[in-house]
């Protein structure tokens, strides 16, 4: 996913209370032909958003708003110790610790 991509947004579901990890979605992402199966077991509205993929335009890619994902990891294929979980079928979502994502992106503002 591109950097500016990732920056946070002003959201309708903003969190007041900071998660230990967010979603991420990577480069894999195809954009489900325009219907996310992703959208669909996330439980916050407005947090995964279908966008222009900028490197595709033809495509959407998935973005995740960091200020309104509260990290339940419903959407990510990945569980603990290489367990299997119903989330994206293409494995494109990965969890971040928000201290590594802070690093990079700066402190969200909560
Ligand atoms: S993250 Fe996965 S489920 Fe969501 S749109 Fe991308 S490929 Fe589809
Ligand atoms: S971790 Fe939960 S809140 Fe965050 S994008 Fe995935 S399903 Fe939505």
């Amino acid at each position: 996913m591109a950097d500016a991509a990732m920056q946070p947004k002003a959201p309708p579901g903003r969190r007041k209370k900071k998660p230990k990890q967010l979603a991420y979605i990577t480069e894999a992402c195809t954009g489900c032909a325009g219907s996310p199966v992703c959208q669909s077991y996330c439980p916050v509205d407005e947090c995964m958003i279908l966008v222009q993929n900028p490197g595709a335009s033809t495509f959407g890619v998935i973005e995740v708003n960091p200020l309104a994902c509260i990290g339940c990891k419903k959407c990510t294929a990945k569980g603990p110790e290489g367990t299997f979980l119903d989330g994206c079928p293409w494995d494109a979502i990965v969890m971040v610790d928000i201290d590594e994502f802070e690093t990079k992106y700066g402190e969200l503002p909560f």
